[in-house]
């Protein structure tokens, strides 16, 4: 644990720390406990620092960096999407990030946030989910069983009251793997050959696959009146997901609509098409649902905010544990205008 005298070091959570905290805390309560730091901070939206995220593009991926701050504390997140990463071993979506305390700019925390960014962005699905869905919804149609599938289906679960979900990949191996990995879950388990079997009987269709292209997971003649569409792929200039007809048909939930304008699957549309801020129906401001036929459709990308969300949540859980190793990562000198001197004594 840190003492008060070392003040320069940074509490920093390693994946392996993660890990422990998440099975420390149990899984659904977690999810739960994000959610929560989510709705606190999506009820006070107007207090944020918010920006479209900074993204830098090459030809197979994204590095982005995502800031904000409520004038008390600033967060980051350093994320990067690189959908050819798996054919090479390596993981399509892998984050870390910072928090920082506004008066003196001292971080507070650094920690892994590829864990953290499947846990956050699972439980925005199913708080969004818990909101938009159909009143008594119980079946979600997962497609696209890599990394975040089967965070998804659990926030879902312990969230949103799913109880079953219908899973489609391309890669029948990716969804042999997510059933496997949910078989303990208590959700009844279907693997679908197709996205059109996957989509029988569900309220949710949650699309969370990763291509860089504009694909079509859902076509039109596959959704039907009064499903909510839960949309995480499509998270970046030429990547969505849906048929832009079904955009057009459904009422649309955006995060931050200037970075979603950009990043969604609403790329497709008008500049100008009417979406509403998930954040304002939150917060009571702005109609959800409305009918029973309604086509509702969250457009995920991510933002700032929920990241900054899960930083706090982390910073809060880890208070009082050894779940991180306190990091060397501030020079401190005993004279604060003394660097060079701290330096040349090091060098006895
Ligand atoms: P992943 O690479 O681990 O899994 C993607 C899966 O999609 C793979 O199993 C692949 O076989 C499958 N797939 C590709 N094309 C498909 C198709 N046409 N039909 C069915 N399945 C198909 O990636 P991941 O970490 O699970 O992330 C999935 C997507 O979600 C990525 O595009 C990522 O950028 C995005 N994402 C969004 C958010 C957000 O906040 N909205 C957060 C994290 C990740």
């Amino acid at each position: 644990m840190l003492s008060p005298s070392d003040k320069a070091l940074v509490p920093f959570v390693s994946v392996d720390h993660m890990m422990r905290l998440i099975h420390h805390i149990g899984l659904g309560d977690m999810l739960r406990g994000l959610a929560d730091y989510i709705a606190d901070d999506f009820a006070r939206w107007e207090q944020f620092d918010k920006t479209p995220r900074v993204a830098s593009h090459s030809a197979e991926g994204v590095i982005e960096l995502m800031p904000t701050s409520d004038g008390e504390t600033y967060g980051f997140k350093y994320v990067n999407g690189h959908p050819k990463n798996t054919s090479d071993g390596l993981q399509t979506v892998t984050a870390f990030g910072l928090l920082a305390d506004v008066d003196t700019g001292y971080p507070v925390l650094l920690t892994e946030m590829t864990m953290l960014t499947a846990l956050r962005t699972a439980a925005t699905s199913a708080l969004v989910a818990r909101t938009l869905a159909p009143r008594g919804a119980t079946t979600m149609a997962m497609i696209g069983n890599g990394a975040q599938s089967e965070f998804q289906s659990i926030a879902m679960q312990a969230i949103a009251g799913i109880t079953h979900v219908r899973l489609h990949d391309i890669d029948p191996a990716a969804t042999a793997k997510c059933a496997a990995n949910l078989a303990a879950s208590g959700l009844h388990v279907t693997q679908c050959a197709s996205a059109e079997d996957a989509i029988m009987g569900a309220q949710i269709l949650t699309t969370c696959t990763a291509d860089k292209a504009h694909a079509t997971i859902l076509t039109d003649n596959m959704v039907g009146a009064g499903v909510h569409i839960n949309a995480i792929g499509g998270d970046c200039p030429g990547k969505t997901e849906i048929a832009p007809a079904i955009l057009e048909r459904g009422d649309i939930f955006v995060e931050y609509p200037p970075q979603t304008r950009i990043e969604g699957d609403i790329q497709q549309l008008a500049p100008d098409h009417p979406v509403t801020e998930i954040w304002q129906v939150l917060a009571g401001q702005a109609p959800g649902r409305i009918s029973d036929k309604q086509i509702t459709i969250f457009d995920s990308v991510g933002f700032a905010i929920e990241d900054f969300s899960a930083l706090r949540y982390v910073r809060d859980r880890i208070r009082g544990t050894d779940l991180f190793h306190p990091l060397d990562l501030l020079a401190d000198p005993d004279d604060p205008r003394d660097l060079f001197g701290m330096l040349a004594r090091a060098g006895g």
